[in-house]
């Protein structure tokens, strides 16, 4: 029986960001850009960002 545990990196998680194949100079992330993102997400976590629900400008209506 041929044990071949080592085929394609068995146990690769995707990077949590983007879906794509992690590196291992950004790990978990698949680049430092991602790991950035990442970061940005979780900081910004800390705050309650404001919903914004009625963004859109009703009051412009268009001439009938
Ligand atoms: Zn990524």
């Amino acid at each position: 029986m041929p044990v071949d545990g080592a085929k394609s990196a068995p146990r690769a998680k995707p990077c949590p960001i983007c879906g794509k194949p992690q590196v291992e100079a950004s790990k978990p992330f698949c680049s430092e850009r991602c790991r950035d993102v990442d970061l940005n997400r979780w900081l910004s976590g800390s705050y309650a960002i404001p919903a914004r629900e009625s963004d859109e400008d009703d009051d412009m209506d268009e001439p009938k």
